[in-house]
């Protein structure tokens, strides 16, 4: 009886009543998050401190806290008997990836799939759109993610439109994004196409209320279709700049084979340079009016314009999969491992690319475009997860400030995929999405590396960083815990193939 009264007397003021420790991979019906230096994801300054309560999948309430009131003890907070105690720390929504691939073997060979889950988990990755996959495996693995049944961040699965058989004409295509639909996906990838056919697709997709997510390589269409035909978002680059040269196209030299990747890569690293500024100006104002959203993926060509760099990333030491390490190595047969003969003249024209690059982003900023942040990992040098932050540093290498940074990966990626009404913010009646960061990330993107950063502390180094806790539809991953999961299968995944070499 004396219990009770007490627990209902001091219950809204004192937090520190009956605190017990929060347990990795479990949905509470409620828990609360303490003290948090909040960095919402609609571009607006950190603001704290705040209580954030969760209940089930849902963020219930976002409490300001009165410093002067906290201090004289008198504070009223909401009760919680389950928290986590998020003084010092940033928390963010959890970060979106606009263009991932849910990989199950790279080059043929099997590679556990929790491996790239985890490590998204691990990043601060809780909604990847999943642009290009194995489907029949990655949509009952959505669902059962959807459900709280395994360890991955939400899913959102875009099937390749063109494969396989490729669509051959307009009615074929509308066939094939009906058929999309009713495999129940969120949208398509399209890569490839010629006009008649992209036109086709577009139409029925907008008919059937699916995205489309544009991987514009070197072809028929550019930037101009996209405008025209009302796609979603251009995936990378190509297809912007492409639609801004004078000629049409862009000169390359009579040995050029679109279809080796050496010369595929090369040429694009001479790309921007060709564009009009004054067309290009036309195509980005036109993009922004068309509503045509730029997902950049800025860290998937670094390796072109600084390869040693990008094949000597710390993390490779204890994270890389011996099965992703294989992949990397230069070979014609695997996609992006197109290293050979990589020279100073190709690194200097790829350093010149990003500028330009950059520039345009920056531009079509300014002139009010949507843009995204996706990493494509599982492809030249980017492991899961460290790729979409490597993609935020570039993002502020490009002059973004952090808090736009943030934005574009979390309430600019919503709108990219949607999900605008429920995630991408710290928000009452969102969707628990959140991440709770060992530092402030406005001041040093690197903190979100889950390997951590090193600081100076009263004079000593300290190891500090990473995500503590990223918590998606409500269920909080302890991210040191899922590293350590991953360091072990990685060293058992090296050791089991040591033994192999050594058998053979
Ligand atoms: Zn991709």
């Amino acid at each position: 009886m004396v219990s009770l009264i007490c627990l209902s007397v001091l219950g809204p003021l004192s937090a520190q009543t009956t605190k017990q420790p929060i347990t990795s991979g479990k949905r509470y019906p409620r828990f609360v998050i303490r003290n948090a230096m909040i960095v919402d994801g609609n571009g607006t300054p950190a603001s704290g401190p705040k209580d954030i309560v969760i209940e089930n999948n849902r963020i219930a309430e976002v409490a300001a806290l009165d410093p002067v009131a906290l201090r004289d003890g008198r504070a009223r907070r909401p009760h919680g008997d389950v928290e986590i105690d998020a003084t010092g720390k940033y928390v963010l929504p959890g970060l979106i990836n606009a263009h991932g691939h849910v990989q199950y073997e790279r080059a043929g060979i099997p590679q556990p799939v929790d491996y790239c889950l985890k490590l998204w988990l691990a990043c601060g990755i809780t909604t990847v759109r999943d642009v290009g996959s194995d489907t029949k495996q990655t949509l009952p693995l959505r669902d059962h993610s959807a459900k709280g049944e395994v360890t991955a961040p939400r899913l959102l699965i875009y099937p390749m439109f063109g494969y396989p058989p490729a669509p051959r004409n307009a009615d074929e295509a509308r066939a094939r994004v009906r058929e999309i639909k009713q495999m129940g996906a969120d949208g398509i990838k399209i890569l490839g196409v010629d006009r008649d056919i992209m036109a086709a697709l577009l139409d029925e997709a907008h008919k059937l209320g699916l995205r489309v997510a544009h991987h514009a390589g070197v072809e028929e269409t550019n930037a101009w279709d996209d405008i025209k035909f009302g796609t979603t978002s251009i995936e990378h680059w190509y297809g912007i700049p492409d639609a801004a040269i004078e000629s049409g196209r862009q000169n390359f030299p009579s040995s050029y084979n679109y279809a080796n990747e050496v010369d595929r890569f090369r040429y694009a690293g001479r790309l921007w340079r060709e564009a009009s500024p004054e067309r290009l100006t036309k195509v980005l104002e036109a993009m922004v009016a068309a509503n045509v959203a730029w997902d950049p993926t800025l860290d998937i060509y670094e390796a072109s314009r600084d390869l040693q760099r990008a094949q000597t990333q710390p993390w490779f030491a204890e994270y890389l999969h011996p099965t992703l390490e294989e992949y990397f190595k230069p070979n014609p047969a695997n996609h992006g491992s197109y290293f050979i003969g990589w020279s100073s003249t190709d690194e200097t024209f790829w350093k010149e690319n990003y500028r330009i690059w950059m520039a345009a982003l920056r531009e079509f900023d300014r002139l009010g475009g949507t843009i995204g942040a996706g990493e494509d990992s599982g492809f030249i040098y980017q492991m899961y997860g460290f790729g979409l932050i490597r993609t935020l540093e570039l993002h502020q290498e490009a002059g973004f400030h952090p808090l736009k940074i943030i934005q574009h990966a979390t309430g600019n990626n919503a709108k990219i995929l949607g999900v605008e009404d429920r995630l991408g913010r710290i928000r009452a009646g969102y969707l628990a999405d959140l991440i709770v960061v060992n530092g402030n990330p406005l001041e040093n993107l690197k903190v979100l590396y889950p390997t951590g950063v090193d600081e100076i502390k009263d004079g000593k180094t300290v190891h500090t960083g990473g995500v503590e806790w990223t918590i998606k539809d409500g269920i909080p991953y302890h991210g040191p815990t899922l590293m350590r999961e991953i360091k072990e299968m990685v060293a058992k995944a090296r050791s089991e193939r040591a033994a192999k070499a050594a058998r053979q």
